[in-house]
């Protein structure tokens, strides 16, 4: 089982003790376990969706050191992460920009050409 890293009161039953956990496999989404609730177990609960996961995050007590530094390692990752494709993302933009405006540049004044000469004809 992966490890506890904090704990939520379960929404279901309000038992405060269930635990959250993270999963292992790519995201990594957080999920929680009520096994000790007033009428019964609720089980394993994975929202596994933004909504689902900004909740458990929002509501959980972190276990003290137990992957505190994980958490805030991942966190740096996707910083890390998000910066790297926003540059991307803006050279890609001014290579577009670039290659649009020559083209464009060389068209208008194609343009300009075009509507001079008509112009000039009808004049
Ligand atoms: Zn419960």
């Amino acid at each position: 089982m992966n490890p506890t890293i904090g704990y939520v009161t379960c929404p279901h039953c309000g038992n405060q003790g269930a635990t959250v956990h993270r999963e292992k496999r790519a995201g990594k989404r957080l999920y929680y376990r009520c096994y000790d609730g007033p009428a019964g177990e609720c089980g394993t609960v994975q929202i596994r969706g933004p909504g689902g996961q900004a909740w458990i995050t929002a509501n959980m007590r972190p276990v003290e050191g137990e992957e505190q530094d994980a958490a805030v390692e991942d966190a740096a990752h996707e910083a890390r992460e998000d910066a790297r494709e926003e540059i991307r993302t803006e050279r890609r933009r001014h290579h577009q920009e670039q290659r649009r405006g020559g083209l464009g540049a060389l068209l208008r004044r194609a343009g300009d050409v075009i509507l001079n000469e008509q112009e000039g004809g009808e004049a």
